[in-house]
């Protein structure tokens, strides 16, 4: 079964590519394969010779097609392009005033998106992860009596497996807290002498809690007083094998009328309003002993990455808003809203990451309400809700793509 579905999508890529098309516009000049270093997936490029106006990415789930259009653009006479055979068959062709760009992938297209490359020309990026071939009818049922049935020799059976445990691997298990600070480093100091690096440690352990009572994995970069610079927290969530990372810290600010609650997911949007918190939780670096590895963190990369990271993007923002509206509406804070930050320790976690401010310990009445059992339990029960609740959403996005 699996032939005959490669055979039609053969069909549907269309003649081969043509060297026609010296129209107006940047020329397509090659297009190159690489795996991506950060998704499971595969990252595109596009090499133009020049910025293109207009560009657009269309997704065809049934026939696994994933097609950008560029224009006004022209294609360099000769041009081809070879896909890895994993990945599928691609062509590019001249349409109208543009370029068409094809690729029909040899199984199911989980992922797709393009962007500009920041830091090239012209350059256009198509991320497409594809995964194994979906069975050809009623996947929920085969997928259910694969389960049922011992597993024959059919490669019918084999691949409704094979499909299975993908499905599983793909599903959000494993969720990497990081208390922030630790050891030398306070964090910031509040009210009444209220250390961050104490309140963060106490949330980010009852957050563990829940989450282990809800079936998750928990792994935490510390779960006692000790100095951990940030880019081994990275490393400790990746070694964990975690699929989000949650990043907890405490605020502060020279006006103690400040107070309320914030979460940051890694962006370059940067507003005024942020940059306090930015600066004060990326500073830590200062403390750390092997500071060149933070001097190639500087905007240009953190632009280009925020290309490859896109879909982590998306998710670390939709978590930072559940995680908001669960501190507004069931814990009853002061809402400073979701915001985009240049956070170093977001960056080296390398999966969808968040950083929440849990509150000013700056104030005295917020300092006062996070002393409390009952102000953290609050506050770490909407943190388990919110990420309660993104892993439903994910999974049943999974189960929807899966049986398409
Ligand atoms: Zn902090």
């Amino acid at each position: 079964m699996v032939s005959a579905l490669v055979g039609l999508l053969l069909l549907l890529s269309g003649p081969a590519p043509s060297g026609r098309g010296h129209g107006a516009g940047p020329r397509l000049e090659r297009v190159t394969f690489t795996a991506s270093s950060r998704l499971p997936g595969t990252v595109i490029r596009l090499a133009f010779s020049g910025r293109v106006t207009e560009f657009a990415l269309e997704r065809d789930a049934r026939s696994a097609t994933v097609r950008l259009t560029a224009r006004p653009a022209s294609l360099r006479s000769g041009a081809t392009c070879i896909a890895p055979e994993s990945l599928g068959r691609c062509a590019i062709r001249a349409v109208n005033d543009g370029v068409l760009f094809e690729l029909s992938a040899a199984g199911q297209v989980l992922a797709a998106d393009a962007y500009r490359d920041g830091t090239e020309a012209g350059d256009l990026l198509v991320y497409v992860h594809v995964g194994p071939v979906p069975a050809p009818a009623t996947p929920a049922l085969s997928v259910a009596a694969s389960t049922v049935d011992p597993p024959g020799n059919s490669s019918d059976d084999t691949a409704a497996v094979a499909r299975e445990d993908d499905l599983e691997k793909l599903k959000l298990d494993t969720v990497v807290l990081d208390a922030g600070h630790g050891g030398t480093d306070p964090g910031t100091i509040g009210y009444n002498r209220m250390r961050e690096k104490d309140l963060v440690l106490d949330i980010a352990r009852r957050v563990g809690v829940y989450l282990e009572r809800a079936g998750f994995r928990v792994a935490y970069t510390r779960d006692d007083d000790r100095f951990i610079p940030l880019k081994d927290r990275g490393r400790i969530a990746r070694e964990a094998g975690g699929e989000l990372f949650v990043s907890i810290h405490a605020n502060s600010a020279p006006d103690r009328a400040a107070s309320g609650t914030e979460t940051f997911f890694l962006g370059t949007h940067k507003t005024d309003a942020a940059r306090d918190v930015i600066e004060r939780e990326n500073r830590v670096i200062d403390l750390e002993e092997d500071r060149e590895h933070y001097e190639q963190y500087n905007a240009a990369q953190l632009a280009r990455l925020r290309l490859t990271q896109s879909a982590h993007l998306r998710q670390s923002q939709d978590l930072a808003s559940r995680i908001q509206e669960q501190y507004r509406e069931r814990a009853g804070r002061k809402d400073r809203k979701v915001k985009e930050g240049n956070l170093y320790v977001l960056w080296s976690a390398g999966m969808p990451a968040i950083l929440t401010e849990i509150g000013f310990i700056s104030n005295p009445s917020e300092a006062r309400y996070l002393t409390t059992e009952e102000g953290r339990d609050h506050i770490a029960s909407a943190i388990f809700r919110a990420i309660r609740d993104y892993r439903d959403a994910h999974d049943a996005a999974l189960e929807v793509a899966q049986a398409h």
